[in-house]
C-alpha cells in the first residue's frame, strides 16, 4: 500500500494564542495533519493531527442530531431563569454569534473563559479608557518596548518575533537593534531576561512603583523616591524619550496577581501620550477569547457578564454567570466550545449544574453532561472569523474538512427552538 501525498494548505491561522498567526503551512496526508510549518511549540500542540470524536449522546448512549438537540432544547426549557450560555474556546465568533442568539432565545446569563481576570481589564477600561494599537502598529512604529510582569516567550511565544521587538518595521528598519527592550519583573512575574533595561520590584511595591512613574512622567515633583524605587527616574526618562511607546502586559488567568496592575499600566499609557505616543498591547491566550467579547459587545452592547432573564440584556459583572453557578444559583448550562479548554474553577462551579456541551471533543468532557454533541474545531475543521488579542478579526482557513460545523449546529438548535 502505497503513503498517501501531503498536500499544504497555506495561511492558516492558529488559534493556539491571542497572537492567530496566520502564516501557518499546514501538510495533511490521509486525513491528519502531518506538519505545522512555521507554527511554535504550543501551535504544533493545538492543531495536534487534526482528529477529533463525531460523537451525539443523550445520557451516555447515542442519540441522532435530532434528538440530542431536542434533549438540548427540554434541558434550557427546565433552566429558564436559571440557564447558562458558557462560550468556551475553540468556536468562530460565527457560532459565538449563534450561542448568544440562544441565549437570549431562552433568557440565559452569558459567561467565558476568561471572565474572572478579563473582566478586570475590561472594567478597569471602562472606568479610565484605553490608549491601544494593532499589532501591525506596535510592529511598525514602537522603537520603546517595555514587558510588565510578563515574557512573551511562554506562553505567546511568536508574539517577539511577529510583533515586538525583533521584526524590522516600517519605522523601525534596524528592527531589534532599533528598539530598547525595558523589562520589569515583579516577583516570580519576570521579564524577558535578555531587557536591555532590567528592573525588578517585589510584589508589594508595585502599585506605587506604577503611580511614581505615570507621576515621572508628567513631571510631577515626587520628593525623594525610596531607595528601591530610585530606577524608575532612569524608567521614565527613557520612556519619555521613545517615539513610539508600546507596554505589554499579560491579560489572562494566573498572570495577574496585582489587580491593580492593569489599571496602573492604562493610567501610566495615558500619561506617556503627553511627552510622546504609547499603545498598551494586552497578551490573551488562544482559542478565540477575544471574539466572545466582540461578539457581546455588537449583540447586546455590553462586552461579558450578560444576562437575557430580564427579556432583555443586563449587565452585572459582580452577578455574572459562573458566579452564580459557584453559589448554587443555575439549574442548566449549555457549554459551547472547548470544555477540555475551560479553566478549573469554572469546570468546578458546574459541577452538580445539568449540562449540556456542543462543541470540540466535547464527549471528552469530564463534566458529565446530559447531552454531548461533538463539532468541528474552529480553524482546523471550520471556517470563519476569529479576533487577534488587539481586537482584529482574522479568517479561518481550515486544513481539514468534513466535520460537524458549530455554528450550524448551533442554528440548527436555534430555528427548533419555540418562538
Ligand atoms: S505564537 Fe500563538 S498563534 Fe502563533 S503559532 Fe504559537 S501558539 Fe500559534
Amino acid at each position: 500500500m502505497t503513503a498517501p501525498v501531503p498536500t499544504t494548505v497555506s495561511a492558516v491561522t492558529c488559534l493556539g494564542c491571542g497572537c492567530l498567526c496566520d502564516d501557518i503551512e499546514v501538510r495533511v496526508a490521509g486525513g491528519r495533519i502531518v506538519e505545522a510549518g512555521n507554527a511554535c511549540r504550543l501551535g504544533v500542540r493545538w492543531f495536534g493531527d487534526g482528529s477529533t470524536p463525531e460523537l451525539a449522546l443523550v445520557q451516555g448512549a447515542r442519540a441522532t442530531l435530532d434528538g440530542a438537540l431536542a434533549a438540548v432544547r427540554r434541558l434550557l426549557t427546565d433552566a429558564q431563569g436559571a440557564a447558562l450560555v458558557y462560550l468556551a474556546p475553540d468556536a468562530t465568533s460565527e457560532a459565538q454569534r449563534r450561542a448568544v442568539a440562544i441565549a437570549d432565545r431562552y433568557g440565559a446569563a452569558v459567561d467565558g473563559a476568561t471572565s474572572d481576570v478579563a473582566l478586570g481589564g475590561i472594567l478597569a477600561g471602562q472606568r479610565r479608557g484605553r490608549a491601544a494599537s494593532t499589532l501591525g502598529e506596535i510592529r511598525n512604529r514602537a522603537d520603546v518596548v517595555l514587558f510588565w510582569a510578563c515574557d512573551p516567550a511562554e506562553r505567546y511565544p511568536r508574539y517577539r518575533s511577529r510583533y515586538a521587538v525583533d521584526p524590522v518595521g516600517a519605522q523601525v528598519p534596524a528592527g531589534r537593534a532599533g528598539r530598547t527592550l525595558l523589562g520589569v519583573s515583579v516577583g516570580a512575574a519576570r521579564a524577558p531576561s535578555d531587557a536591555d533595561v532590567p528592573l525588578t520590584l517585589a510584589p508589594e511595591q508595585e502599585t506605587a512603583a506604577l503611580g511614581a512613574l505615570r507621576a515621572l512622567v508628567l513631571g510631577t515633583a515626587l520628593g525623594e523616591l525610596p531607595p528601591a524605587l530610585t530606577p524608575l527616574a532612569d524608567l521614565a526618562e527613557r520612556l519619555k524619550r521613545g517615539r513610539y511607546v508600546a507596554l505589554v502586559l499579560d491579560g489572562e488567568p494566573g498572570a495577574q496577581d496585582n489587580p491593580s496592575r492593569v489599571e496602573g499600566l492604562i493610567a501610566l499609557t495615558q500619561a506617556l501620550n503627553t511627552p510622546t505616543r504609547a499603545a498598551l498591547s494586552t497578551l490573551r491566550a488562544g482559542g478565540n477569547r477575544s471574539g466572545a467579547e466582540a461578539v457581546l459587545s455588537w449583540q447586546t452592547g455590553y462586552p461579558a457578564a450578560v444576562d437575557f432573564a430580564a427579556g432583555y440584556p443586563t449587565y452585572g459583572p459582580e452577578r455574572r454567570g459562573i458566579v452564580r453557578a459557584a453559589r448554587g444559583e443555575i439549574a442548566g448550562a449549555l457549554v459551547v466550545g472547548s470544555v477540555a479548554a475551560m479553566p478549573a474553577d469554572h469546570l468546578a462551579a458546574l459541577r452538580g449544574v445539568r449540562i449540556a456541551a456542543i462543541g470540540p471533543r466535547a464527549s471528552a468532557s469530564p463534566l458529565g453532561c446530559e447531552v454531548v454533541l461533538d463539532t468541528a474545531i474552529a480553524g482546523i475543521h471550520e471556517a470563519g472569523t476569529a479576533y487577534r488579542l488587539d481586537d482584529v478579526p482574522l479568517p479561518l482557513r481550515p486544513p481539514l474538512r468534513g466535520r460537524r460545523s458549530l455554528a450550524d449546529t448551533l442554528a440548527m438548535l436555534l430555528a427548533g427552538a419555540a418562538q
